[in-house]
């Protein structure tokens, strides 16, 4: 059995950090070529730029909440690509602040990057997506447990799910599943004494990196699962 990506095109947003990284690079490794977005430049897209020039692909800025933007990175896709095959929407940001001190910019900030950008970027993919092609998106576990101080965060990573499995119904030939992702060390270090509470949280008792995120994005956007849609995977140690 082939994971099936010689050949196709994909875009991965968010693609030049962390999880969205290691997808990219992933989905470049086994034969796909890969738009990788971000806001600005910097030096996590000019060396992912430099490493996509070996692979096949590159870096493509763009605010994913913004329509204007997902408009012209849509048009970059059609003209570079001619259309995509993959599509990973992963661009996403954490927040951490108890319900009486978040204010409504901070609410909208975490809607908006984490739900509304996912309806934006997929409905002006829409054309571009080929039949059979595969949509993931990026939820969040801690959606499904709840956590304290994330009301926000998690209220948009569970409107991720029913964006999914709407979708899925919706569109039919192309398959749209989420990726739950438990506690990821991309970097950012946590204060030790949280980084060991949340291992314990596991049944694998210890966090997960981005590239076993990678790999079940791969799997959901490969040959090895064209019958799993509206599905939601986590990807989190057992917690
Ligand atoms: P990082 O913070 O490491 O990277 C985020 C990426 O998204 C960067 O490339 C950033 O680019 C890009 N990005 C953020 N906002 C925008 C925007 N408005 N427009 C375009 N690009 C944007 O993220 P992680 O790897 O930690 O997380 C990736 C996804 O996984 C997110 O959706 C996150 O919620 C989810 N997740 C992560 C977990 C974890 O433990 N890391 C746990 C559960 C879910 P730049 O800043 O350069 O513009």
């Amino acid at each position: 059995m082939e994971l099936g990506f010689k050949g196709k095109r994909a875009l991965v947003t968010g693609g030049t950090r962390g999880i969205g990284r290691a997808v990219t690079l992933g989905l470049a490794s086994a034969g796909a070529t890969v738009v990788a977005v971000n806001r600005e430049d910097n030096d996590d897209a000019e060396s992912l730029r430099k490493e996509l020039a070996d692979l096949g692909g590159t870096v493509v800025h763009a605010d994913v909440t913004v329509a204007a933007d997902v408009a012209r990175l849509a048009e970059t896709c059609r003209t570079e690509l001619g259309g995509l095959d993959v599509l990973v929407n992963n661009a996403g940001v954490h927040g951490h602040t108890p319900l009486a001190e978040l204010d409504l910019a901070e609410w909208t900030r975490l809607i908006d990057t984490d739900l509304t950008s996912m309806f934006l970027v997929t409905q002006a993919c829409v054309p571009l997506l080929a039949e059979g092609a595969s949509v993931v998106n990026v939820g969040a576990s801690a959606a499904f447990r709840g956590m304290a101080g994330t009301a926000h965060y998690t209220a948009a990573k569970a409107g991720v799910v029913g964006l999914t499995r709407s979708l899925c119904k919706e569109f039919g030939g192309i398959r749209v599943n989420t990726i739950a992702p438990g506690v990821i060390n991309t970097g950012d270090e946590l204060p030790p004494p949280v980084a060991e509470r949340v291992k314990r949280m596991t049944a694998l008792g210890r966090l997960g990196t981005p590239e076993e995120v990678a790999g079940a994005v791969l799997f959901l956007a490969s040959d090895l699962s064209t019958y799993v849609t509206g599905a939601l995977l986590a990807v989190d140690g057992g917690m």
